[in-house]
């Protein structure tokens, strides 16, 4: 859907007044309990936010890829765990179904998952499977009516409170690479689906991974998504372009609330008798973030205009994963340099969006990958 121009700037200015009346007064008690307080996500539900990329027959916003960068662009200035809460559902982890699952599974999921009734999880990172996605060994025999999983994934974000995995498994072990594998829905509860405890990690604290493992786990083979065998990554490829964009989108919004943060800092903070704003060698890294926010900005819009005219955008959406991830770090870098000594202490917010930027280099394909993926793209081109 594209909203009318009012409609979507009344939305974008909710989401922003809610990140920040909400959500950055929180952060800290996110931080300390490692948890979001149930009365915000009730708050996140009301508002929509499960649901932005579902599409409205579903009970969703079913936002296109150009609105739903500008919500992310607003969401992002807060803590990104908030974000995370929310990614599985809008992104991979109804996609799939959107794009090729059957009626009878998007009319099971995609309510639920919209109104946040459901959390939604994407597995598929293995002990030994991570940037060579394409060789998962997690099993899925067939018996009958229904395949037996086992086997384990790894750092399976929000699987600690998810109500429904989307499992990549080898439906057939005799075709190596990403012909043999399918995508399964499996509700949390499946007899066999065992979710190990959170892990620990750098940042993003509020978001929760663990491993996921899978013993004589039995499921219907009505649970594979489109209810055909061997096209699971398939389906994984086809979604990770808006992914991409939606993650490159929070990285821009995460750099503006550095910006925000450095900016504030520089005008109180004195030394010399004056604001260390006027020095400029502090103004020097105030302008290289901004203008490395701008572009990155930029490009998550035009890539963003390009998907939803209907443009291939795997080439785009690697670049701006790219270079939004990587600026992120440079701008999160010298927002800890600007706050000199301050920045290091965990008082200032930059400290945990420093470590908490890390992150989106690693993940949905770490930069290397990006790499190879544009690399592979102008190859095919030229
Ligand atoms: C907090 C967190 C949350 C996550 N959430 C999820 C989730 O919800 N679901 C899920 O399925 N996964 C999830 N992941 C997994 C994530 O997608 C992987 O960690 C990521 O894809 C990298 O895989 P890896 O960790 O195995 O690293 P590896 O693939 O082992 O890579 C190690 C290094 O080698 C480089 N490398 C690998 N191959 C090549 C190559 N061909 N050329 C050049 N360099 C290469 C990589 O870039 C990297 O620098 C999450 C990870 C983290 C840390």
């Amino acid at each position: 859907m594209a909203l009318d121009t009012e409609t979507l700037t009344h939305l974008i200015d909710t989401v922003r007044r809610f990140v920040d009346e909400r959500l950055i007064p929180v952060e800290p008690r996110v931080e300390e309990e490692n948890a979001i307080p149930p009365e915000i996500v009730r708050e996140m539900r009301e508002l929509g936010l499960f649901g932005l990329s579902i599409p409205e027959a579903h009970g969703g916003l079913g936002l296109s890829m150009a609105e739903e960068v500008e919500i992310a662009f607003a969401l992002g200035r807060a803590s990104p765990c908030f974000r995370s809460l929310i990614g599985t559902n809008n992104g991979i982890g109804s996609q799939g179904i959107i794009i090729d699952g059957t009626a009878e599974q998007k009319a099971e999921w995609l309510p639920r998952l919209a109104s946040g009734e459901v959390v939604g999880s994407f597995a598929l990172t293995e002990p030994d499977v991570g940037s060579d996605a394409a060789a998962v060994a997690l099993s899925a025999r067939s018996e009958g009516e229904s395949y037996v999983l086992n086997g384990t994934k790894r750092y399976i974000t929000n699987a600690p409170i998810a109500g429904l995995f989307t499992v990549m498994a080898r439906t057939d072990p005799s075709v190596r690479g990403a012909k043999g594998v399918s995508a399964f829905l499996v509700p949390s509860g499946t007899p066999g689906l065992i979710v190990s405890k959170p892990d620990r990690k750098m940042g993003q604290r509020g978001t929760l991974t663990a491993d996921v493992m899978f013993d004589d786990c039995r499921v219907p083979a009505s649970a594979i998504i489109g209810g055909v065998p061997g096209r699971g990554f398939a389906t994984a490829m086809k979604v990770l372009d808006r992914g991409r964009l939606h993650i490159a989108a929070i990285c821009c919004a995460a750099a503006s609330r550095l910006l925000d943060e450095s900016l504030a800092y520089a005008r109180e903070r004195k030394q010399f008798g004056q604001p260390i704003a006027e020095f400029q060698l502090i103004q020097a890294m105030l302008a290289e973030s901004r203008t490395e926010l701008y572009a990155g900005t930029s490009m998550v819009r035009d890539a963003a205009r390009e998907r939803d005219a209907g443009q291939a955008v795997t080439l785009e959406s690697s670049c701006c994963k790219l270079f939004c991830s990587e600026m992120v770090g440079r701008v999160a870098d010298r927002a800890v340099q600007i706050h000199g000594g301050a920045g290091y202490m965990a008082d200032y917010p930059v400290e945990r969006f420093y470590r908490d930027v890390r992150l989106f280099r690693l993940y949905e394909g770490t930069s290397q990958i990006q790499q190879l993926i544009i690399a592979r793209e102008m190859l095919k081109e030229s």
